[in-house]
Parts: C-alpha cells; structure tokens; sequence
C-alpha cells in the first residue's frame, strides 16, 4: 500500500511540499489546447494550500535538450493559476541556489511552478545529486503524476526516497481503479485488447492470457490471429511474421484457462477511407480483394454477451478502424454495452490507450466508465504488468 496525501499533518503552515504533477500539456501557437492534466491536479494543489502549505509543483514539458526558452513552463504556469482559479507564482529554476532563494520568499498557502524539470540532464538520468537538490527545496513529496510514472527520473522516482513521499488525488484515484481492474477484481474478468498491430501489445496480450477470465481481440490485430489460425484475411493489415507468437499466445491462454474470442463476422471494404463501399461477411468469406476494417454485427452481439456475464472490464484498442464512419460501429456499440452494464452496476470498466480514451469519447460513453485513464505509456505498462518505478518509490510509506 501507498501513503496519500490524508497521512500528512493536516496543518502544513510551515512546510513546503513538493508536488510532481504532468504539465505537459498540448500547446498551439503558445495556447494550452487541451487542458485535462491541468485540471487532474487541481484537487491535490488545491488541497494542500487550504492546509497552509507552500505548494511547489515539478514537471517536465517536452523533451529539451538543457535550457530550452520554448520550453519554458512559464505560461503553462499561468494557465494552471487560471484553471485553479488562485494566485500563481513561478521559480525559474527547480534546482539550486537561486530555486532556493526564491521558495523562502513565499508565504502559506501560496502556489509555485518551477521551471520544466527536464532543462536539467540529471532529470532523465535519475541523477542523485539532482534529486538532492530538488529535495532541498521541499519538506514533502507528492507524487500526482501516475501518466510520467513508468519513468525513473528524478523527480518521479529519486525524490521519493530522499523525502516523506505520498500519492496524490489523481495517482491515488488512477491506482485505486488499476487494482480493481487486474490487482484483485471481482471475477469473472474480460479484457478487450484491440488496435492497429500485434506487435505493439505483444506483453499486453502475454501478460493478460495469465489474469483474466476472457480476452477479446478486436481491431487489426485480431487478423494476425485469424491469419495463424488459417483464414484467409485479403488485404487486411496483419502481421504475418508474427503467426507462430499469435499461436503461443493463444496456447498459453488455453493452458491458463483464459477463453480467447475472435471475430466471427466482420465488416469489409476495398478502400480506407470513410463511408468506403462495404460489406458483412463471415470470417471464413472475406474476398481477396478486401480489407477487415470492423468486426460485424453478430461478433457485437456475442461479445456484448460475454461483458454481461463479467464483473470486470479493462480495456485497451479500438475493435475497428473507429475514425473512418461507419468502421466505428463495433467499438462504438461495445463501449456503450460497457457503460449501460457499469450504470446497471454489474460492471467495474476500465480503459485506457490515446486511442481507446478518443474513441469512449467518440462513442460519447467515457464519463459513464468507472475509470478512463489518460496515461498512455504508464497505462500500457501497468497492462503488461510491469512495476512502475514511479509507483514502486511510493509503496515504501516514508511516513513523518
Ligand atoms: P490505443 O492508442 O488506444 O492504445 P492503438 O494505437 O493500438 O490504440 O490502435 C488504434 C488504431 O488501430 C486506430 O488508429 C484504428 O484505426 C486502428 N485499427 C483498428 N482496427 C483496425 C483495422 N481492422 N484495420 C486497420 N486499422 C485498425
Ligand atoms: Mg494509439
């Protein structure tokens, strides 16, 4: 188990607390575009200022070699002052004398950026003299980055063993929700593993064959297993390379007692592009000259029968080529099972993916998952059951 930020002292006027957030917001023409992470750690930041704190908040911004201004977190600053809707300052550096000089100067309660942790090399490098010296600054660590997690850096994993370290609102609620999905879930558990290729989620599906209960292969992928399982697929993107590794995954699942479902129809067309010419074919029917672009109606319908006999869901990868209408209309009525059976109650669904999170909010249904996580990178690796350094600093409970 991990400490939040409810094991800290309730009264922190005094203390400065150093708090990893992920600020790496998309920009355009120097505009946050999209302003999610900003508001994942408002609950946190804003928390630990109504407790008297100096909050001092760490994060990277893109990937600068030493000092880049454009990669400056100055404006992003201001933006997250707004989005907090309170007062903002900024240090020009998150390291050294003049950092230091600077975190003295403010007063509880009060709100810092510092400078983008990455104009330092020893960020990147987990170097302990940087973390050090970040530490200097701070009598607390928070750790509200889950989505940077997945990386020994400094400021996400050094600086969790140099000071009391504990988990933050939105770390706290993403960790809650992965150990409900595959630490310790009510069974029956279904994951939907889908997508473009194979050979991006090969320790995705390897890992998954030994945890859950089904599997379902939706999207491109899904043809790289028909394929080595002897069906035609035309022009389908498959990874034919990869047939025997397709067979050992399905070998392991039997073995593991994991019930796998491939597609049994499926949508084809001859071109990929939107409202392409189409066609619902059996599996065993797809014409030479075609493309899987979607799974069809009757693999819809049964699959939607195996989420309703489920207690857990995780799910990563679209079932079809969701951005080109109508290929979105596997996914798109799956996720909604998904979320109608999570309002029933009967289902725990978690998701997670850049392309999965774009198409639940396509599908208009990822308010209505229990947990939708916009981690990307850490999200993966959690469901390839790697230990995230990040996450694996905070379970050693530095308390005070
Ligand atoms: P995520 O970002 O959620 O991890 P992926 O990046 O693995 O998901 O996969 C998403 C991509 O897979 C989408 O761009 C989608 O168009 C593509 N895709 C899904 N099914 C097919 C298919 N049958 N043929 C070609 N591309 C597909
Ligand atoms: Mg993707």
């Amino acid at each position: 188990m991990f400490a939040t930020i409810d094991d800290m002292p309730g009264d922190l006027r005094g203390k400065r607390v150093l708090v990893r957030a992920d600020l790496n917001v998309p920009m355009q023409d120097g505009v946050v575009s999209d302003a999610t992470r900003l508001q994942a750690c408002v609950p946190t930041v804003a928390a630990l200022a109504d407790r008297g704190a100096v909050v001092l908040i760490l994060s990277h911004f893109g990937r600068p070699k030493g000092v880049e201004k454009a990669l400056s977190l100055r404006p992003i600053a201001w933006a997250l002052g707004e989005v907090l809707g309170r007062e903002m300052a900024f240090v020009a550096d998150c390291a050294g004398p003049d950092a230091e000089a600077a975190v003295v100067e403010l007063h509880p309660g009060q709100i810092a950026v510092l400078e983008n942790t990455r104009f330092h090399p020893g960020e990147e490098a987990n170097d302990p003299a940087l973390a050090a010296a970040i530490a200097r600054l701070g009598d607390y660590f928070v750790n509200d980055a889950f989505s940077a997690a997945h990386r020994a850096h400094a400021s996400t994993e050094g600086l969790a063993h140099l000071l009391p370290a504990f988990a933050g609102r939105a770390m706290e609620a993403e960790l809650k929700a992965l150990e409900a999905a595959l630490g310790k879930p009510e069974r029956p558990v279904v994951a939907v593993v889908g997508g473009a290729k194979v050979s991006t989620k090969l320790d995705v599906l390897l890992h998954l064959v030994g945890k859950v209960d089904h599997l379902i292969i939706g999207g491109g992928m899904a043809n790289t297993f028909l394929a080595a399982n002897g069906v035609d697929v035309g022009k389908s993107l498959c990874e034919h390379a990869l047939a025997d590794t397709a067979r050992e995954i399905l070998t392991r699942a039997a073995a593991a007692g994991c019930t796998v479902h491939l597609p049994y129809d499926v949508v084809v067309a001859r071109e990929f592009k939107a409202h392409a010419a189409y066609e619902v074919v059996n599996i065993h029917e797809v014409p030479a000259d075609a493309m899987i672009l979607d799974l069809g109606p009757l693999a819809v319908e049964m699959l939607s029968d195996v989420l309703k006999t489920c207690a857990t869901l995780v799910w990563n990868g679209p079932l079809g080529a969701f951005e080109l209408e109508p290929f979105d209309a596997a996914t798109v009525a799956l996720a909604r099972t998904a979320a109608a059976l999570t309002e029933g109650g009967t289902l725990v669904s978690v998701a997670g993916g850049g392309d999965t999170v774009a198409a639940l909010n396509h599908a208009g249904v990822a308010d209505k998952f229990t947990f939708v996580s916009t981690a990307g990178g850490a999200f993966l690796e959690w469901m390839e059951g790697k230990t995230l350094p990040g996450v694996e600093a905070l379970q050693q409970e530095h308390r005070p």
